[in-house]
């Protein structure tokens, strides 16, 4: 219950104080509320918020002491902070007192909160309420109680000032204190939206980010399955075109050397024909194995297309370059494969151009189609040769071909 003298009337403890008081009072108003003003509503912390608010109250009025009574999922009212102006000298400005908690309509608090009007007792101790179960020497003279709400009327809690002395609250009190919940009630809700809108944000960009990986991978995905050969897992012809680029272009800068090999299995159309499709391919996937256990890890192999595969030997001279065309004859003319009790061997044939500072000079206006051209053209040569042999296209061969 809430006792008579804790009705709202506060217009009636006005006595008549003079004109410069008043203004003083008006102007300690106008103070805490301006300092409420410039409490940042970024702060991650309510309560923290919610002491500072306290503390401009106290700073700018007479009162005190004051503490705030939040109101939790289950209905209770806590009080968060507390803040006295006796304590305020101690070291720390703000201090917790005892966690008091009220249920809705308990209390002066609890009716302040369950009637959603602001709560007065000018006389605590004399109010039944206080003094069942209450020391009357450690109890205020008088109390207010505020409520405090969100923009949206939602209850947030209770705003308790109290003083030694009873009838000690007075109409410039009342007016101040609504105001000063009203804004109180304007920043903490701002200061949820804020902190609600920093999440949706947070979570927003993860989810953004997460996004972007994803997309990234499957770039990356997409972008190396285009590169590659499904049958053998070599690099594909795509893939050699952006090598072969970088490759000419420290050429050109650097004059870094390399060689290109153009290699073609010998009569796989027959072996196509003879032992079937299926063992074709097991012949390239073991070619393909062979020559990529030849290549060192800088130089670039692709299966070019068909029976055909590519090898840039980076930064390499012209006789290197012959020098490992004929290790990779020879290995791949000594691999063997059992079908149909029959023992297969195959042969290769090789096409060399060394891109040499000495082929620069002479072909200063090549660009890459026409290396792979002077390559192919080596490789015809081979073919037209015998066969299971390497052939080098020679700088003497240019004035011919361009
Ligand atoms: P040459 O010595 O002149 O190169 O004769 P070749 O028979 O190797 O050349 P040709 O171009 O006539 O035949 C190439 C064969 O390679 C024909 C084609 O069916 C076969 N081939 C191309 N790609 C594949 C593949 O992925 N798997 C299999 N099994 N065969 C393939
Ligand atoms: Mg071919
Ligand atoms: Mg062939």
């Amino acid at each position: 219950m809430v006792g008579a003298n804790m009705l709202l009337n506060l217009d009636k403890n006005w006595d008549g104080t003079n004109v410069q008081d008043l203004i003083v009072d008006l102007v300690n108003a106008l103070s805490a509320v301006r300092s409420l003003s410039e409490i940042s509503c970024e702060m991650a912390d309510e309560k923290a918020v919610i002491r500072l608010a306290l503390s401009c109250l106290l700073s700018n009025q007479d009162i005190e002491k004051c503490s705030f009574f939040i109101l939790d999922d289950s209905g209770l009212l806590s009080n968060v902070t507390g803040v006295s102006v006796g304590e305020r000298a101690e070291s720390d400005p703000v201090f917790s007192q005892p966690t008091m908690s009220f249920r809705m309509g308990e209390g002066i608090i609890g009716a302040a909160a369950a009637t959603g009007e602001m709560q007065y007792c000018s006389n605590c101790r004399e109010d039944d309420q206080f003094t069942l179960n209450a020391d009357v020497n450690n109890m205020p003279g008088s109390i207010v109680c505020t409520p405090v709400f969100t923009l949206h009327k939602e209850l947030i809690g209770v705003l308790n000032v109290s003083h030694s002395e009873p009838e000690f609250f007075s109409i410039w009190h009342k007016r101040l204190l609504q105001v000063f919940s009203n804004i109180l009630g304007q920043l903490i809700t701002n200061r949820r939206l804020f902190q609600q809108m920093e999440i949706q944000i947070a979570t927003r960009t993860a989810e953004l980010e997460r996004l972007v990986e994803e997309t990234r991978r499957l770039k990356d995905y997409y972008v190396s399955m285009s590169m590659q050969d499904q049958l053998t897992g070599l690099h594909n012809r795509r893939y050699f075109y952006d090598q072969v680029e970088l490759a000419f272009a420290q050429h050109n800068r650097y004059e870094y050397p390399f060689c290109l090999l153009m290699m073609d299995i010998d009569h796989f159309k027959h072996i196509n024909d003879e032992y079937g499709h299926a063992f074709g391919d097991e012949v390239l996937i073991t070619v393909a194995g062979a020559l990529q256990k030849l290549v060192r890890n800088t130089d670039i192999l692709v299966r070019f297309g068909g029976e055909e595969f590519v090898i840039i030997f980076v930064n390499t001279g012209c006789d290197n370059g012959k020098t490992f065309a004929e290790r990779i004859r020879d290995n791949i003319k000594n691999l063997r494969w059992q079908v149909g009790g029959k023992q297969v061997q195959i042969t290769i044939s090789i096409g060399l151009y060394c891109m040499v500072p000495e082929s620069k000079l002479a072909h200063q206006y090549a660009d890459i189609d026409q290396i792979i051209h002077c390559a192919d053209t080596a490789l015809y040569k081979a073919k037209a040769n015998g066969r299971d042999r390497v052939e080098v296209f020679e700088a003497t061969q240019l004035a011919d071909e361009f």
